[in-house]
């Protein structure tokens, strides 16, 4: 069967920068498994997979709007240090999580100042141009309980 909304499609992935290094990849490890149609991955991504079928591989090259978005100087934030949590030191390079209303985001540090630290919140891969390699692995259709809850189950997933 073909990709469309409510598909629940597995994938096997690599994406690499502009310079073509790889930046993130599923190969070595359990592929993804998606509900297509939910905005779970990239716009462009999700665009390029639809109609596409078990067995099919795809190469698309995305501008950072169908990525993961364009970077926004105002997610780049000055915080009191005790709003951050991290394994180990925290200082400039540091991935670390904030506490916002509702929960953790995630982040990394550019620079200490104090009591005080400048914390990127952008996505890693934002404002950056990608290209994605594609094995589309299986396709089916989603199970009500599946779109009720917006996310696919594996073997066993009871919840
Ligand atoms: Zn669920």
């Amino acid at each position: 069967m073909q990709i469309a909304d409510k598909s629940a499609v597995t994938i096997h992935y690599s994406v690499k920068n502009d310079a073509g290094e790889v930046l993130d990849t599923s190969r070595g490890r359990d592929p993804l498994v998606y509900l297509h149609g939910t905005g779970s991955i990239v716009p462009g991504l999700e665009k390029a997979l639809a109609g596409k079928s078990a067995g099919d591989k795809i190469d698309a090259k995305l501008a950072p709007e169908e990525g993961y978005g364009l970077r926004d100087e105002k997610n780049v934030r000055k915080l009191p240090l005790r709003k951050l949590s991290g394994e180990g030191r925290i200082g400039p390079g540091s991935p670390c999580r904030v506490q916002v209303s509702g929960g953790f985001q995630l982040g990394r540090v550019v620079a200490l100042q104090g009591d005080y630290a400048t914390v990127d919140l952008n996505h890693p891969l934002a404002g950056m141009a990608l290209a994605f390699e594609v094995e589309v692995v299986a396709v089916r259709e989603a199970t009500a309980e599946e779109l009720a809850h917006g996310h696919v189950h594996g073997p066993g997933d009871h919840h």
